[in-house]
């Protein structure tokens, strides 16, 4: 039996994420950025580190960082350089990675995350830099077969990769995954990365410790621990809640704190292992590459990068909540990818009610974009014609119901004015008040045994007397008809 108690504990869990950028070359070199080709087959001298080969930078990685650093909240540097880490393995031929040591791209940022109860977890992030990505060991033959040696796949050595450091302030499994998630939301929105956490696009390691108050008030902090190259949303929250318990126990049952070490997630047995101690940052022998000219960021190159972004998914949600009126629900939905998004808000500003195009968009809009097996934004719909019909539907010329859906349907292969294709397709109602007066009176005339049942006092045989006046002439308004035939009726 241990003696010691723990009163309560704290958790510190930061987060490090890697993110390939999706450009068209690498991150110093003009091979291709590419995945799922032959092996070895995206490389060139410089990606072989064959000696006199200089890099060059690649200016979309750099942008696409800043995009990224500013979603942050971050601080973008406007003076950075590259520095050589270095360290010997297989995948990476240099001997030294490209990345940034002391003066990072981006820094000092904030960003905000709902958190479970409802409210908001603001998280610091610490730095975002860019690196080259290494190549790939592989520790099988194709097909599986065990093999005693070690294949190595360069395709991925060089790729551009956002590395993004926070600050210790999660202190739930759940606040990391949600992290997670919405960077994945932001990178997809920027179109910077396809964030696809199968292809290896977003890994995450979490390093964790914690602070526990034992029965005289004494706090015991356990060594962090970093857990590696996590690549999907439920191992991260799975190895970051078995990371916590493990120290806690560690420390219950032994008193021992740990060593500053390296985890990796034995996804079979559902455990954390240890896998080394870590490494301190002077292992590496950072110092500048002479081969590389530091980056300046000047502001106009900033504020170009700044209107490129746009409005980004968060503040598109509040506005479309708070000022639109929308639920929460569908300000989610339309505001998660950027190009719904901005159907939505160029079919309002062609002067339609927003509350009317939103319903038209995630009902019909929804359905054929299924349908068509292809995004909504893709159905190539103008939010002018989009406008007409949400109109259309307010000012009772059409029903929203399968009649809006069927010329929302027509205008994916024809661009006309939709009132014009509601009416080639039968589908205008008649709003024309004559043409219901004299649906009515003819009704009367025939004396109808509903008519005589709703005199009667029989409220039921209303409806029917609803659909008796609609067959009289084709295309009325339902919601006319039945206002006027109750003031007929009194
Ligand atoms: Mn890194």
């Amino acid at each position: 039996m241990s003696d010691r108690i723990c009163k309560f504990y704290e958790v510190l869990v930061g987060l490090e994420i890697h993110i390939q950028l999706a450009t068209r070359s690498k991150m110093f070199t003009a091979a291709p950025n590419a995945f799922g080709q032959p092996p070895n087959s995206l490389v060139d001298p410089q990606v072989l580190g064959l000696p006199g080969v200089l890099p060059v930078m690649n200016k979309r990685a750099v942008e696409y960082s800043i995009k990224v650093g500013l979603a942050l909240g971050c601080q973008i540097a406007p003076f950075t350089k590259w520095d050589r880490k270095s360290y010997y393995y297989p995948d990476l031929p240099k001997n030294y990675q490209i990345s940034q040591y002391d003066l990072p791209l981006c820094s000092s940022g904030t960003f905000d995350i709902p958190d479970d109860d409802g409210s908001t977890k603001t998280i610091r992030i610490r730095r975002a830099h860019l690196e080259e990505d290494a190549g790939k060991l592989i520790h099988e033959a194709p097909g599986g077969h065990p093999i005693d040696y070690t294949i190595v796949d360069l395709n991925r050595a060089g790729t551009p990769l956002l590395e993004i450091v926070t600050e210790p302030d999660f202190t739930t499994p759940r606040q990391v995954t949600t992290f997670a998630q919405e960077l994945q939301k932001i990178v997809q929105y920027l179109g910077v990365s396809e964030g696809q956490m199968q292809m290896g696009h977003m890994r995450f390691e979490p390093n964790i410790n914690l602070h526990v108050t034992d029965q005289t008030g004494v706090v015991h902090r356990t060594a962090i621990t970093e857990i590696k190259n996590l690549n999907s949303f439920s191992v991260l929250e799975k190895a970051t809640a078995y990371e916590i318990q493990r120290q806690l126990h560690q420390w219950l049952e032994t008193g021992a704190l740990g060593q500053k070490s390296t985890y990796g997630w034995d996804d079979a047995r559902e455990i954390t292992v240890h896998q080394r101690d870590k490494e301190e940052a002077n292992d590496y022998r950072y110092f500048p590459d002479p081969d590389l000219v530091p980056v300046i960021v000047d502001d106009t190159w900033l504020a170009e990068l700044k209107r490129q972004i746009g409005e980004l998914p968060a503040a598109r949600r509040k506005r479309y909540v708070e000022s639109v009126g929308l639920s929460p629900v569908d300000a989610a939905t339309l505001a998660a990818d950027r190009h719904t998004g901005d159907l939505f808000d160029q079919s309002v500003a062609a002067g339609a009610a927003p509350k009317r195009v939103a319903t038209l968009l995630l009902s019909h809009g929804r359905r054929l974009a299924n349908e068509s097996g292809k995004p909504l934004a893709q159905l190539n719909l103008k939010p002018n014609r989009i406008a007409e019909l949400a109109n259309l539907i307010d000012q009772n010329k059409i029903a929203p119901a399968e009649p809006a859906g069927k010329v929302l349907e027509r205008l994916l292969q024809q661009d006309a004015p939709a009132e014009q294709i509601a009416s080639e397709l039968g589908l205008l109602q008649s709003s024309d008040t004559s043409a219901i007066e004299a649906a009515i009176e003819a009704l009367i005339a025939q004396n109808p045994k509903p008519l005589q049942d709703y005199k009667s006092g029989k409220q039921a045989a209303f409806g029917a007397l609803v659909g008796m006046v609609m067959k009289q002439a084709k295309g009325l308004n339902p919601k006319l008809v039945q206002e006027r035939l109750k003031q007929k009726l009194g």
